[in-house]
């Protein structure tokens, strides 16, 4: 157990104590775990704008030193080498908890770290969050609908997963880990607040990490040929990652607890986002089918209505104005490991 009374003492006196940001506003301390990752390098430049104190916690499993590097020297900025699996100790106002790998490579490497990640890491936040009183957002997914049977997806709907397959580290994990916030929710009093994302793609994705969008990007620049998985006629539904931050913070100034499915309800085939790469990269590309994994959803499309009515936030960048804004990245990325393997 945790000296929880003086610990929340300190805070009140260090909010007491702070600047004020803009009009009406105290300065924060935020932390974001797995900051040094896709989604959570882009909230940690949004929440440094916005004139906050962030702290990132990361291993750098999937993280790369470079997301985040911008900030280095900022007295505002704090990067923590740690393993969220492990107990940690902090006085922060606001907890946004990303750190999971996110991609199937990723997480299937090793799947009873992402399953501890999900479990044993969900409840360290929480248990930070209960200690000093701070507000936690869970970044769940849309995975917890499994291969669903309703289409499209509500929050209401309980979803159709199975426990036992290679994806389960990380879908099971994510339930368990919304269960988890759900009853500190309940039991403790903490302040949750639970975003299902949907595919999420843009600047400083993992270049190898097997996702769709990563995969073609990054296989049309290198002039290789298009795989798509099984028929091509699986869909998903792609959000930018700028639209997707604007949800996760307006989710947590927000008053509703949530779960709220988080994604651009725009629903492309694999074919039609290969056509879209085509278009955008290079419209010589030629495509190359490939036997599809296990347990793949066949479709995935976001009901969005309860983030538009709550929240009042949606998504306003489509994949046709989104896909080129992540090529240069790509580009400039792929052309620097091309140099260093000539070296
Ligand atoms: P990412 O792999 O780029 O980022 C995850 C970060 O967490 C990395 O920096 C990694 O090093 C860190 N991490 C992993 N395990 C850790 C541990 N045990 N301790 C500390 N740090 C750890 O993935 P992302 O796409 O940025 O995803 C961020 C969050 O959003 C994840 O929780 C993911 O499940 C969720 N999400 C993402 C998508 C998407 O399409 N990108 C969709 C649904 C949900
Ligand atoms: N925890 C943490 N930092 C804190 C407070 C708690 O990492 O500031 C961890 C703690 O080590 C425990 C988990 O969060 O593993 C759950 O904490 P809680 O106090 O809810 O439960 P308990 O410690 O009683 O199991
Ligand atoms: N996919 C594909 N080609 C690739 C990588 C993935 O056709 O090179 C398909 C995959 O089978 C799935 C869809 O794209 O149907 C989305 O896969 P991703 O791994 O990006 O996300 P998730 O399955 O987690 O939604």
């Amino acid at each position: 157990t945790y000296p929880r009374s003086t610990a929340g003492m300190m805070m009140q006196q260090q909010r007491n104590g702070r600047i004020p940001v803009g009009i009406g506003r105290k300065r924060m301390r935020i932390v974001v775990t797995g900051g040094a990752g896709f989604v959570g390098s882009h909230l940690v430049d949004k929440l440094i704008a916005r004139g906050d104190d962030v702290i990132v916690i990361d291993n750098f499993f999937t993280g790369r030193k470079d997301n985040v590097m911008h900030h280095f020297g900022n007295p505002r900025f704090e990067m923590i080498r740690h393993d969220v699996v492990e107990p940690i100790l902090l006085e922060v106002d606001q907890i946004y908890h990303l750190a999971c790998p996110a991609s199937p490579v990723h997480y299937k490497y090793n799947p009873v770290k992402t399953i501890k990640t999900n479990v044993m890491g969900t409840l360290n936040m929480l248990g930070l969050a209960k200690r000093i009183g701070a507000k936690f957002l869970l970044t769940s997914t849309s995975e917890v609908y499994g291969d669903p049977l309703e289409h499209p997806q509500k929050e209401t709907y309980w979803g159709n997963v199975n426990p036992i397959g290679v994806r389960s580290c990380y879908d099971e994990g994510k339930r368990t880990a919304e269960t988890l916030a759900m009853d500190y929710h309940r039991g403790a009093g903490v302040e949750v607040r639970i975003a299902r994302i949907f595919n999420t793609y843009g600047p400083r994705m993992c270049l190898d990490d097997g996702r769709v969008v990563s995969n073609f990007v990054a296989q049309a620049i290198r002039k290789q040929p298009l795989t798509v998985y099984g028929d091509g006629k699986q869909t998903r539904s792609f959000q930018y990652v700028a639209d997707l931050v604007d949800g996760l913070m307006a989710l947590m100034e927000g008053e509703h607890v949530g779960p709220f499915n988080l994604g651009n309800p725009g629903e492309f085939t694999m074919l039609e986002l290969a056509e879209v790469v085509k278009e955008t990269i290079d419209p010589s590309a030629t495509i190359e089918y490939k036997e599809n994994t296990a347990d793949d959803p066949h479709k995935r499309k976001p009901d969005i209505s309860k983030a538009k009515d709550l929240l009042n936030w949606e998504p306003k960048i489509s994949l046709r104005e989104g896909l080129p804004r992540m090529v240069s990245d790509f580009q400039n990325r792929i052309l620097n490991e091309d140099e260093g393997k000539g070296q």
